[in-house]
């Protein structure tokens, strides 16, 4: 067994949670190492939605609303930082996003949660609520089944894949030592950790975070953590190119850049079986289409499905491990949402400064996973 590098940090998982800290750490000028299994893994990060979503999040943790909308605020200027450093463009839109509905009881249970939420946030939390002549003058193409939508103005969409590749590239520019392998064990040693991959060598480094998404769990628990998460599988399906259609996205379909229409997504316990199946794809597609019914044209181009990482309560995991200090845990199911705040805000945490971000009014300490004893 060999020695191969040193680095102040280590982070195990090159997914869009991993990146973006990682690419937060080079900014401050950090020495990283960024190890990934490659393509054998469970990978959330290149089978998403690519929504920016602000709307409904934080219902029941509204410290999570805020850490939402600290993110979304901050796209804008890591989808600048990332272009600059890379050429490509994110595609990244933040015009406002619907939540569409087919039955009033629906709409009304949603307006009612987004209400509660505006009143747990002090009364700014900028939503409207349409009806259907009104989302009808937004979205000409709109269904006549459907009974309105709620808007709400922080939310938008880009593309995540360019996203990935951008985070790829512009970290790579800064300096990061990459590992394509599996790490199978983090023990600590010395002043820091020694991280072991499947090719037996080791990696010695003084802090390592794990946002290694579904592969968390072996390696954490050896490193004191509990990762309370499961896997939850949603598909996604894309149209043929089609001319602009469809003015802003809602959390079920947008248009993508290059003109295809994406419809998702489904929400399934199944393990982790992340395949497609008809019987979902026929869902997504008829609800689709009543909301739409321009897409009754549409030729369907492809299909997938991904697993998303969930905690028990649905909210992101921050957690630096109380046996083995230096050890950090990441995790959310909204990794393409949460990236700004994970390229700008945690990285203050993971170098010891985790009161800048309670100091934003945004309780950090809630995201622990000691919320799930009892
Ligand atoms: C269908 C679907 C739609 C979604 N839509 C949205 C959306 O619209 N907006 C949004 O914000 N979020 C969305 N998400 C969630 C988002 O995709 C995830 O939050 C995000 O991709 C999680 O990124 P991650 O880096 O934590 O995990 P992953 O992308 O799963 O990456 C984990 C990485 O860790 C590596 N790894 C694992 N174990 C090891 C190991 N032992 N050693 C080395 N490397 C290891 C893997 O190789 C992998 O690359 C969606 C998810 C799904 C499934």
């Amino acid at each position: 067994m060999t020695i191969r590098s040193e680095s102040e940090f280590a982070v195990v998982g090159g997914g869009v949670v991993g990146l973006s800290i990682a690419y937060g750490l080079l900014n401050k000028n950090k020495n990283v190492t960024l190890f990934d299994e490659g393509d054998l893994a469970l990978r959330a990060s290149r089978g998403n939605f690519g929504l920016v979503w602000v709307q409904g999040k934080g219902a029941g943790m509204p410290t999570y609303a805020k850490w939402t909308r600290a993110s979304a605020s901050r796209w804008q200027s890591l989808a600048r930082q990332l272009s600059n450093d890379t050429g490509w463009d994110l595609a990244l839109q933040q015009r406002g996003g619907y939540s569409i509905y087919l039955d009033e009881k629906s709409l009304e249970k949603k307006v009612a949660t987004l209400t509660e939420l505006k009143k747990q946030l002090g009364g700014d939390y900028p939503f409207e609520v349409l009806g259907h002549n009104a989302i009808k003058k937004e979205e000409p193409h709109i269904g006549k089944d459907v009974v309105g939508a709620v808007l709400h103005h922080e939310d938008g969409h880009l593309n995540p894949l360019v996203f990935l590749r951008s985070l790829v590239k512009a970290t790579q520019l800064r300096g990061l030592k990459v590992v394509q392998k599996k790490v199978t064990l983090i023990t600590p040693s010395g002043n820091g950790f020694t991280v072991q991959t499947t090719d037996q060598q080791q990696h010695l480094t003084e802090k390592v975070v794990l946002a290694s998404g579904l592969g968390t769990k072996a390696l954490g628990e050896t490193l004191g953590f509990k990762v309370p998460i499961r896997p939850q599988r949603g598909q996604v399906l894309i149209t043929e190119k089609m001319p602009p259609v469809i003015n802003r996205p809602s959390d079920e379909i947008r248009q993508v850049n290059e003109g295809g229409i994406q419809i998702g997504a489904s929400a399934e316990e199944c393990g982790f079986d992340d395949k497609e199946t008809i019987k979902t794809t026929a869902e997504l597609a008829s609800n689709a289409i009543k909301q739409y019914p321009i897409l009754a044209k549409a030729q369907l181009v492809r299909s997938w499905g991904a697993l998303r990482i969930m905690s028990p309560d649905g909210f992101p995991i921050y957690q630096q491990s109380t046996t083995c200090p230096g050890a950090y845990f990441a995790t959310c199911h909204s990794g393409i949402t949460l990236a700004a705040a994970h390229a700008q805000l945690l990285p203050q945490w993971l170098c010891g400064d985790g009161a800048a971000i309670t100091d934003l009014g945004i309780p950090f300490h809630d995201f622990s996973e000691n919320r799930f004893d009892v």
